[in-house]
């Protein structure tokens, strides 16, 4: 069968040279060196005639990105409330607050702004933690179902019924969540951290996952003092459970503090229960170390020790633009860039690994396992104007063509003029 789309005179980012790609029936169907110079590299056979061709002049090809930790309800809020203050307190008041007067068409006006500028980004699957409690009720979860279809066409949306604002101090959450899940969520997960009972809260959520046979994600250990982890706490459910492989952990920010024995031994753990660990570097930067009065700690989970350990390692947007994280526009390769500066992974081969945190190991994470550069994957793919992973990664070009089962879903091109002195603006 003849494939539907070819890409030609692609640079790919483990490989050196041209490649052509071809794509049917949304998966990739063969990857082959580029044609020598001499050969036109568009020429097609009579009966290929149909087969479409994108010319990548030498751009790079990347496996899709993949945002596995958003939340879109409550995205684009801060003109709503700026922050006064700017605390983790205030961002939880506030936002508590804000929830009380969200409607299904503000979540959906939100989402769909957060969806769309995410496909043009070349984000093809998403998951997205959506509110359910006695504030937000199912709002957001009845404003977010419909556009798990809608845009189906452009990315893959996930929705993980988030308990925020605790469980054993309100009981009337549980019901919630449940009645969450029958409508359809995708993925269930807490905040531990903020229940008075963090053990009962990480409980009460494996019991549902079992209930509904699905992934777990955790908001688990965004701290920076010294209180015991939770962590090993999530991994022996994880075990007591067997949930191997379905559970995934965001922040994770109390890793960054760990002496390097204790931070291997953790990993160890995490990589033989499956467990994967995402950094939301636009969110830990900000709310991290804030008792520091010089000579600040960071604070984001260090990824990269964790992958040398053979740990599946994520990074991940959270929020854009709300109280939580006053920043963002939503394009995950511009969090990677920030990975990259702040864990100051430079080499060609630390980029490669942080490509791979933003697309395929971020797609495992969110138990998607067929993302990636390979024959049979899904044909869902990102053109970039960049000459190697470390231009992509350390530039972030706007200039991308994305494709989503092997259709071109949006193109963003730049268009820039430079006026010289003398040379006329023109109207
Ligand atoms: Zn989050």
């Amino acid at each position: 069968m003849p494939p539907d789309l070819q890409i030609v005179n692609a640079r790919l980012p483990d490989r050196d040279g041209l490649w052509t790609v071809a794509l049917s029936q949304g998966k990739i169907a063969a990857i082959a060196p580029a044609p020598a110079p001499s050969a036109n590299p568009l020429a097609i056979t009579p009966q290929e005639s149909a087969v479409k061709i994108l010319d990548a002049n030498a751009c790079l090809l990347i496996p899709s990105l993949v945002d596995s930790h958003i939340h879109l309800d409550k995205a684009l809020l801060l003109d709503r409330h700026p922050a006064q203050t700017g605390t983790f307190a205030e961002a939880m008041a506030a936002t508590l607050k804000l929830k009380q007067g969200f409607t299904v068409a503000d979540i959906q006006a939100r989402a769909r702004q957060v969806l769309e500028s995410a496909i043009g980004f070349g984000i093809t699957a998403m998951r997205s933690h959506v509110e359910v409690d006695p504030t937000a009720g199912l709002r957001s979860l009845e404003a977010l179902l419909p556009l798990r279809q809608e845009y189906a066409w452009g990315i893959t949306l996930q929705l993980a019924v988030f308990a925020q604002e605790g469980i054993t101090q309100q009981p009337d959450t549980l019901p919630l969540l449940r009645q969450a899940m029958e409508m359809g969520g995708d993925a269930i997960g807490s905040a531990p951290y903020v229940d008075a009972d963090p053990k009962a809260n990480v409980r009460h959520i494996f019991d549902l996952a079992q209930e509904y046979d699905c992934d777990v994600d955790f908001h688990l250990d965004f701290l920076d003092d010294d209180e015991p982890l939770l962590l090993p706490f999530v991994i022996a459910e994880t075990q007591r459970r067997g949930w191997q492989g379905r559970v995934c952990l965001g922040h994770m920010t109390k890793l960054a503090g760990l002496p390097p024995e204790e931070l291997a031994n953790l990993a160890t753990a995490l990589r033989d229960t499956q467990i994967s660990v995402l950094a939301l570097p636009a969110s830990d930067l900000y709310m991290m170390a804030r008792q520091d009065t010089h000579n600040q700690r960071r604070g984001v989970a260090p990824l990269h020790r964790l992958a040398e350990r053979g740990v599946n390692v994520g990074v991940a947007t959270n929020n854009i633009l709300n109280l939580f994280t006053p920043f963002g526009d939503g394009d995950l390769l511009k969090i990677c860039t920030l990975l990259a500066q702040v864990l100051q992974l430079g080499t060609a081969d630390a980029h490669q690994r942080c490509l791979a945190m933003a697309t395929t190991q971020a797609a495992r994470a969110i138990g998607i396992v067929d993302h990636g550069l390979q024959v049979g994957h899904r044909a869902d793919l990102v053109l970039l104007k960049a000459s190697s992973v470390s231009a992509a990664v350390g530039a972030a070009p706007v200039q991308r063509t994305v494709i989503k089962a092997g259709q071109v879903v949006a193109q963003t091109q730049l268009d820039q003029q430079l006026f010289a002195p003398g040379q006329k603006v023109a109207a």
